[in-house]
């Protein structure tokens, strides 16, 4: 099945979510909601893996990027308005950053987000940090604000790797020890488990697709606990040649044209002085695979956006599946490939 033009952006579900715990109060007693917020997963495969689950397709955001899309999804802002364009970028002190590294000012628009919703509803709005844990910075505060944080769950990056059946089973234990906590209200518990650590090496392999159903049988244990769950995820990810010969074009660029590389996997940009793009983009587009766009940031970026500040005027999207990976990655994201834009939204069926 193809992704309808007309799947709803996931800028979406922060709507879709509070209208949801709006009519919970309506129609009796309001039960608790729990949320898997899983990396990395594309629709396709969670219509397969997510058998009890009914699914409708949503489109990630550009760049398809985890910092990018959490955030557009739980704040309802697009790119332009929260003004994360990726991973690396130019930050409000000029320099470039890292965002998942950066601790300081981001100035991320402070307009809600699923949690400030649940909580003006009457929800105990809870995050089980998971997989974010190890990343200690301004934009995970961000993107968890409002929440009451719930550390000690880590799956995909717990020190030793655990097996499908054993990461389950960690996601149920972290899920009940909240449902378990005195609450006067419902809970709202948002979980996240970073699939995409293990995708990026393996894809979509064997134990991942039996932890996806591992997870369908949590949710249906919780479920008949007599919980409403959900789940989302961010981008899917796509097989990606790394070319050694494109990372030292990179890095050779950057030294001859004083420009500085920044984004992330499959969508990356120049940090170049205007009086100095021409001449970068036609050592470009010589040089590159006809697979890999080269265009100027204001035709993807919207106009007078934060985002538009913060990148590099010359981007380069990796259309086909010969790029640069980093760290030996066979799988990334990033760009517009359809199993990049299309995530699922599920909901186990009561
Ligand atoms: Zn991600």
């Amino acid at each position: 099945m193809s992704l309808p033009d007309s799947a709803p952006s996931i800028t979406t579900f922060r709507g879709r979510l509070r209208e949801l715990l709006a009519r919970e109060g309506l129609e009796g007693p309001r039960r608790d909601v729990v949320i898997l917020a899983v990396d990395g997963i594309p629709f396709e495969l969670a219509l397969t893996s997510w058998r009890g689950a009914r699914i409708t397709p949503m489109r990630s955001v550009f760049p398809t990027t985890s910092s990018t899309a959490w955030l557009s999804s739980l704040t309802g802002l697009d790119v332009g308005s929260h003004g994360i364009p990726g991973v690396v970028f130019q930050g409000p002190g000029g320099g470039t950053l890292n965002v998942f590294q950066h601790q300081g000012p981001l100035h991320i628009p402070e307009t809600g987000n699923i949690f400030s919703d649940a909580n003006a509803l009457g929800y105990r709005a809870l995050a089980v940090m998971g997989d974010w844990e190890p990343f200690d910075c301004t934009w995970r505060d961000a993107l968890l604000r409002h929440a009451h944080p719930v550390r000690g769950h880590r799956f995909y990056t717990a020190p030793s790797r655990a097996a499908p059946t054993e990461l389950g089973q960690a996601v149920l234990r972290a899920v009940s020890d909240c449902l378990d906590t005195p609450s006067d209200g419902p809970r709202l518990v948002w979980c996240f488990i970073d699939a995409d650590q293990h995708i990026h090496h393996a894809g979509y392999d064997e134990p991942l697709v039996r932890f996806l159903e591992c997870l369908d049988d949590v949710a249906r244990q919780l479920t008949a606990r007599g919980a409403l769950v959900l789940a989302h995820s961010d981008h899917g990810l796509t097989l990606t040649h790394h070319r050694p010969e494109l990372e030292r074009l990179m890095e050779q660029l950057q030294a001859e044209h004083d420009c500085v590389l920044g984004g992330a996997g499959r969508t990356r940009w120049f940090h170049v002085h205007p009086a100095r793009e021409d001449r970068l983009v036609g050592a470009l587009e010589r040089a590159l695979p006809s697979t890999v766009r080269v265009v100027p940031a204001d035709t993807v970026f919207d106009a007078g956006s934060l985002a538009l500040e913060r990148v590099g005027r010359v981007v380069l999207i990796a259309d086909g599946d010969e790029f640069m990976t980093f760290l030996g990655h066979r799988f990334e994201h990033g760009s517009t490939t359809q199993v990049e834009l299309s995530v699922p939204l599920a909901r186990w069926l009561e």
